[in-house]
Formats: structure tokens, sequence, C-alpha cells
């Protein structure tokens, strides 16, 4: 087996057994159990597509197409491994939940876009609004950089007003970042306890003072999840990374509130050149299990913000041995107790870009929208897009990376 458990992790001036200490579990299904959920959600995304084009044979030809896609995106026969929270099934951190009327939307979008039919679709699927430019950390690999702690850009009634926009037009998640979006959390809760619940509300955080009292209140006002950046297993090299004496221990602390207060949870590794081997891939997991997190986000590096100029992308091998990993973890059904791992680097090398302007954008510190964070498109201005009178795909640009 490719993945050992209770590998020793580096500690260094941290304890990590008090630090870890409560940690919730990830609930773990039986097999039976699992293969039951895939079954079900099958049998109704059939009868949803069949309810929708009306006829049998559009029917078998999105489905078949859609089919195809996910096994050349996620590898094997396209089946994706998933959490369960909240009484709830989560197939990835942009996907709604299943059942639910988002999910329903989110697959009529998506088939939409190989045969198209008439039911109302979102005009995204997810955006990455940066809601502050004010940040604690320094990031070796801050996309923000240029950004960071300029003056404020967006008042609290702005921010209200751009949201609103966005969930009327159809969009499906909303992913809050910075910055660091703990700098307006109270302004946070008030948004997402004021805003329309269909969305799933996200944030994105170093964990800074995310602490448990503070989590509670963000699932009481309707958050769904939380993304953390941990970039290393070991204290010293991720508070390094980011520029921040306390980062790791403020991205523990952050990740098991928020597993207390029963927000989705999921850390986000960026693999530096440094760390694209399988010792560091296999302590990374082990620790995320072990954090009892729903999901875990690898990034790869890219020569954007902080990193521009800087020649950080991987080679061909270490993004070789990443891929081993990932569909080892993915589909290895001895590995079904780790978190599933959402790799977009995979997914892109296979079926191009999916998400950059397509199903996706990125709202920066300064309000300038971009096809995706590491993809620095700068179209316009969002608040720009207040005064139009619908917003379309049209107007961002797409990804051209693949
Ligand atoms: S990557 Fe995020 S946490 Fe790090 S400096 Fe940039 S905005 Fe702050």
């Amino acid at each position: 087996m490719l993945l050992k458990e209770n590998i020793p992790y580096e500690t260094e001036q941290v304890n990590i057994d008090v630090l870890f200490e409560g940690a919730p579990k990830r609930m773990l299904l039986s097999k039976r159990k699992e293969r039951f959920i895939q079954l079900w959600l099958k049998i109704h995304v059939f009868f949803l597509t069949l309810f929708h084009y009306r006829s049998f044979k559009k029917t078998f030809e999105v489905l078949a197409i859609f089919q195809d896609f996910k096994k050349k995106a996620f590898g094997k026969n396209g089946k994706r491994k998933f959490s369960m929270k909240n009484g709830k099934y989560w197939f990835g951190i942009h996907l709604p939940p299943f059942p639910s009327k988002s999910f329903n939307k989110y697959i009529l979008t998506e088939l939409h876009r190989y045969v198209p039919h008439k039911s109302p679709i979102n005009a995204f699927q997810q955006v990455n609004f940066a809601v502050t430019t004010k940040c604690p950390m320094r990031c070796e690999h801050c996309f923000e950089w240029d950004n960071l702690n300029l003056h404020e850009t967006f008042a609290f009634n702005q921010l209200q007003e751009i949201t609103r926009v966005f969930q009327n037009q159809g969009l499906g998640h909303i992913s809050l970042s910075g910055g660091e979006p703990m700098i307006r959390f109270e302004e946070i809760v008030k948004l997402i306890g004021e805003g329309d619940k269909s969305t799933q509300w996200w944030m994105i955080t170093s964990g800074f003072n995310l602490i448990e009292e503070k989590a509670k209140r963000l699932k009481e006002a309707g958050a769904t999840g939380i993304i953390v950046s941990i970039d290393h297993f070991n204290p010293l090299a991720h508070n390094r990374f980011r520029g921040h004496q306390d980062a790791f221990s403020h991205g523990i602390r952050a990740v098991i509130s928020a597993g207390k207060a029963k927000l989705l949870v999921a850390t986000s590794v960026c693999v530096t050149k440094e760390n694209a081997n399988k010792e560091f891939l296999i302590k990374y997991m082990v620790m995320a299990k072990n954090l009892g997190v729903d999901f875990v986000q690898w990034l790869e590096p890219k020569a954007e913000g902080h990193y521009r100029n800087r020649d950080v992308e991987l080679n061909k091998d270490q993004i070789q041995i990443m891929e081993e990993v990932f569909e080892e973890l993915s589909h290895n059904p001895e590995l079904r107790d780790f978190p599933p791992v959402m790799y977009y680097g995979y997914y892109q090398r296979r079926v191009g870009c999916f998400s950059g302007g397509k199903s996706s954008f990125y709202v920066d510190a300064v309000g300038m929208v971009h096809s995706c964070p590491f993809c620095h498109s700068a179209d316009f201005k969002i608040t720009d897009w207040l005064e139009m009178p619908s917003i379309g795909r049209e107007e961002v640009s797409k990804c051209e990376l693949y």
C-alpha cells in the first residue's frame, strides 16, 4: 500500500498532540451504504435529466457525454469520493450537497453546456470574492500580493449589493476570501446571515483568530464551510511559508473549531517544488485525516502575485508523482477513510480548465474581475457590473491555460 498511517510528524516548538486534541472524526459510511448513495445519485440524475429534457434520446445523449467527461476528469470510472455532513452528501468543495434543489440546479447547469435545455441554470456556478485587502500573513505564494493592506475597497453595503446581484442572477456558491476575511468577521456574519441561503457560503482563510465561538456564529448565520490554508504538516515550515510565527496554530485551531461547529472543512495546500514528493503528500494526508477534515485541496504553484517571474512551476516528474498519489487516494478502496482530494491540475490536464471564466470567476481585493485567482485577466471593475442589466459568461475572460 502506498500510504501508511501514524507516520510521526516533525514537530518543532509546537506540541502537535496538544494542538490536535478534540479534533472531530470525519464520518465514514459502510461500503454498502456508500454503494447505495452512488446508485441513488445515478438514478436521481437520470430522472432529473429526463424530466428537464423530456426525451429519452436527449437524456441518454447528454448523460453519455457527462459520463465521458467524468471518466476523463476524475480518472477510472469517473466516481468521486464524498463526505457526509449534516445529513447530506458532499461530492466536492464547489458542489452543493446531494440531495438538494441547489444540487439539481448545479447538475442542470453542467448538462446545459453539452446539450442546451430550457430550464433555469446558474449564470455562474461559483465566485471567489476577495472582500478585504487586509491580511496579517505574508505568504510566499500570495496571489493578492500587489493589493495587500491597501485602503479597503468595499464598504459593507457594497458587499451586500454585489452578493445580492450575484445571487439574483443565479450563482450557486460564494467563497469569501481576501486578504484575510476573518479581519471583517462581524460584517461577514451579517452578510451571510442576511443573504440568500440557497447559495453555498464558504470562507477561504488562513484560520486567523477563528476560535470555536466564532465558528459557531458562522454556522448559525448560514455558512456552509471553510477552506483553511495549511501548507505543511511541520509547524515551522508552514509558519515560514506564511510569514507569520503562529500561522500553524491559527490554522489547526480553525480546522478543529469549524469541525466542532459542524461546518464543512477543507484544508488547502500549495504543493511547492520542495514538497512535490510522495513522503510529503503521505504525511500531509495523514495529518488531514487525523484532523477529520471533509476535503483536501491540492494546488500547484503558479507564477502570479508574490511568485510572479519566479521559477515555481512543478516539473513533469513532480506532477507525475502527485497524479499517482492522487489516483491511489481517489480510487483505492483500502484508502477510503482518507478525505477526498480536489486536485484541479489533474482535471485540467485531461479536460481543460472548466472553471476560470466558464463556470467561475474571481473578484480581487480591489474589485477587479478575473478568470480565476491564478489567471489575472483584469476584465472590468465589479461595481461596473452592477449597472448592467444581466451578467453573462461572455464578459469574463476564459482561462486559456489548457
Ligand atoms: S495568500 Fe492569503 S493569507 Fe497569505 S498573504 Fe495572501 S491574502 Fe494573506
